[in-house]
């Protein structure tokens, strides 16, 4: 595959933080190693919120999937750099609603597809391949996307937390706007990123994650720039906002207000 993907795509690099073992660590997982601990470690240093906005995105994603499953009637689900499996992923909410959903999940980082293949193996409406997402055609041609998406079906199209691991050459709005012409009318897309009000803040925090993961990384962005990827789609209510106030619940974890936040939204078709 183009744009990046590892030489040998099984070959695990434990030496380099990667961004799925990072944010697992972040999330309370084991599916992670020292160099990963140690650029944690470093993260909290200049974003000490990092562990909860990680627990807020996954409660965001939960709610997302919940939402679209149960009062759009979304039997499909495409996500895009999905990290590391853990407990109440994409299929559970979806198939807990109706079990015959069909998700597949993408992610660049080998240690998503080890993980997955045994955790899904035996969910035949659930598949894993190791992707990069920029590569929107090799995605919509590889059999497990062919076997699971139905073309002519509403899908939702997840880009949960991953368009900011994309560097600006790569255009995440392109992308984003390449997938929804892939889908049919009355799909969904799910969009947020990292972002910051703060100049330094934004500053900071790229640097860090650009050095830790040897320029594997993207950036934190302005709100505007988020919502520049869904110009002219029909955006859900509550629209654009910071994740942990889209259709909340209770499950929002307090963090610094000045520091990073995933901020976005779901736009339809
Ligand atoms: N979407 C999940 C969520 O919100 O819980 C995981 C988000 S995690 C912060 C970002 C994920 O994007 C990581 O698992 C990383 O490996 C993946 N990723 C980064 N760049 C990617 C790319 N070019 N293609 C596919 N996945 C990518």
């Amino acid at each position: 595959m183009a744009h990046g993907a590892p030489t040998d795509e099984h070959a695990i690099d434990v030496s380099t933080p990667s961004v799925a073992r990072m944010y697992d660590w972040l999330l309370g997982g084991i599916e992670n190693y020292d160099s990963d601990r140690k650029a944690c470690a470093d993260l909290l240093e200049v974003a000490p919120s990092s562990k909860e906005m990680a627990l807020n995105n996954r409660a965001f994603l939960r709610r997302v999937v919940r939402y679209l499953a149960e009062e759009r009637g979304v039997r499909q689900f495409l996500d895009h750099g999905s990290g590391l499996p853990t407990q109440q992923n994409v299929h559970q909410i979806a198939q807990s609603i109706d079990p015959s959903s069909r998700v597949v999940y993408t992610d660049i980082d080998p240690i998503v597809l080890a993980h997955g293949r045994t955790t899904l193996e035996e969910n035949g409406r659930t598949a894993v391949i190791q992707a990069d997402m920029r590569n929107t055609d090799d995605i919509f041609a590889h059999p497990e996307v062919k076997r699971l998406i139905r073309p002519d079906e509403p899908t939702a199209a997840l880009f949960v937390s991953v368009l900011h691991c994309l560097p600006d050459k790569d255009d995440p709005g392109a992308l984003v706007r390449r997938v929804a012409k892939r889908l049919p009318a009355g799909s969904f897309l799910v969009v947020c990123q990292l972002v910051s009000d703060r100049a330094s803040v934004r500053q900071d925090v790229t640097s860090l994650m650009a050095e830790a993961t040897h320029g594997n990384w993207g950036r934190v962005r302005e709100k505007h720039e988020v919502a520049a990827y869904l110009a002219g789609m029909d955006i859900i209510e509550p629209g654009l906002v910071d994740v942990t106030k889209w259709r909340p619940d209770n499950e929002v974890l307090p963090r610094r207000p000045e520091e990073w936040e995933e901020w976005g939204g779901v736009a339809q078709l």
